[in-house]
């Protein structure tokens, strides 16, 4: 433990629940890809509160309009129009080349209602057991149902049972999923990441993602990408799937969407747009004015400043730095993903390196146990990436130089 630690962060736990193996350290505020701690320690930060911070911290523009919303009406409830649900829904319209848009708080409740549009997709035309094929390695969020969409036995373990309705099939893997799915009436969607982010920055590859889109034609199923994490600008485009070419039937949001500001969204396709009718889902605080207009303004910003450009130029630079520094070295499996959503694969566990880097002032994160994992936000420039290879990769050489 850091014995610097203010003694705040020791007296606050005992009242919160364990749910998180965190660091001991609080972050008081940020500036830019800054933050620094109630210490006054300076990190630099390639995480962006896993993906959320788009904007960064602080953005000169973001924070008035913020001040601004504030100060007029923070929330009115779904009973009333919201002037900035229609307006953020129209421009996820645009980007998406989808039609209609719900609006909730959080990742998994943009997944609990794609997982309820395509149950009721199927019931509408007769289907009484709906299922729904899922992938290995994949992360939904922690409800029940998506827990139980979730391929990863330790984010399950002591919830069972599971919901039922769920055919796992492995990634990247076309013969498996027809395989899986044959001759099964029941079958009403096929839900993935783009690219898996808790599962270990695991791309879907552009031939899979077209052949999966001819095959939910030809059977009448929803194709549901779960672009919590990917979407959003990181990949460099809004959303990771557009590299393929392809428009899904469903698409939830969240994390990147209100840049820190809690906001989810499930943006629907002509055939999953008219499913849901008065009655059939709703939620207080989704849709609120804050967040309706964080993500407004998080947008608008995004192309004011060419941010998707940014994301795929600085993640481009980033790449490569890391690939001259890392690649090759024995002990590092592979570098992959793509624009600022970067996965260093080593061959042993690294889960020390997230203290490591923030004892060295640089914020990462490690998931699927191996993986380094870089979500940096998105006004990142490249000497700001520069710096955050200068910080990792002595770290990443010295854990390899040890013994296992
Ligand atoms: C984070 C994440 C979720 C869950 O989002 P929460 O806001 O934590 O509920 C779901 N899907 C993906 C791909 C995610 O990365």
């Amino acid at each position: 433990m850091n014995a610097a630690v203010s003694p705040f962060i020791e007296a606050a736990s005992p009242h919160t629940m364990n749910t998180y193996g965190r660091l001991p350290i609080a972050l008081s505020r940020g500036q830019g890809v800054r933050v620094w701690d109630v210490n006054g320690k300076p990190y630099l930060d390639a995480l962006a509160g896993i993906a959320v911070n788009t904007l960064g911290h602080n953005h000169p523009r973001l924070v008035p309009a913020l001040q601004d919303q504030v100060a007029q009406i923070i929330h009115s409830c779904n009973y009333y129009h919201v002037p900035n649900q229609e307006k953020l829904a129209a421009k996820l319209v645009e980007l998406s080349g989808m039609s209609n848009v719900f609006f909730c708080c959080t990742g998994l409740e943009a997944n609990e209602a794609a997982l309820k549009l395509a149950r009721k997709f199927g019931h509408d035309k007769g289907i009484e057991r709906p299922e729904i094929v899922v992938y290995e390695h994949a992360f939904h969020g922690r409800s029940i149902a998506t827990l139980s969409a979730t391929g990863n036995e330790k984010v399950q373990k002591g919830f069972g049972p599971l919901v039922e309705g769920f055919i796992r099939v492995p990634l990247n893997d076309i013969e498996a999923l027809k395989k899986a799915t044959q001759g099964n009436p029941n079958v009403v969607a096929v839900f993935f990441e783009t690219i898996q982010g808790e599962g270990g920055i695991n791309p879907m590859r552009v031939d899979y993602l077209q052949q999966v889109r001819a095959l939910c034609d030809a059977n009448d199923w929803l194709m549901m990408i779960d672009e919590v994490q990917c979407g959003m600008g990181r990949t460099g485009k809004w959303f990771a799937h557009q590299w393929a070419g392809i428009v899904p039937d469903v698409m939830p949001l969240a994390k990147g969407l209100g840049s820190g500001v809690p906001i989810g969204a499930v943006v629907a396709g002509p055939r999953a747009a008219s499913i849901f009718q008065p009655g059939n889902h709703g939620t207080t605080f989704g849709g609120n004015p804050l967040a309706m207009r964080a993500g407004v303004e998080t947008i608008r910003i995004m192309e004011e400043d060419g941010l998707l450009a940014n994301a795929a130029a600085v993640g481009a630079h980033l790449r490569t730095a890391l690939e001259r520094e890392l690649a090759g070295l024995a002990g590092v499996k592979e570098i992959r993903g793509q624009g600022l959503m970067i996965g260093i694969e080593l061959a042993r566990p690294c889960n020390v390196l997230t203290q490591r880097a923030a004892d060295a002032g640089l914020l990462i994160s490690v998931t699927a146990d191996s993986v380094v994992r870089l979500l940096p936000p998105l006004i990142m420039t490249a000497a700001e990436a520069d710096e955050v290879v200068a910080l990792l990769a002595p770290l990443i050489r010295q854990f390899l130089a040890e013994a296992a």
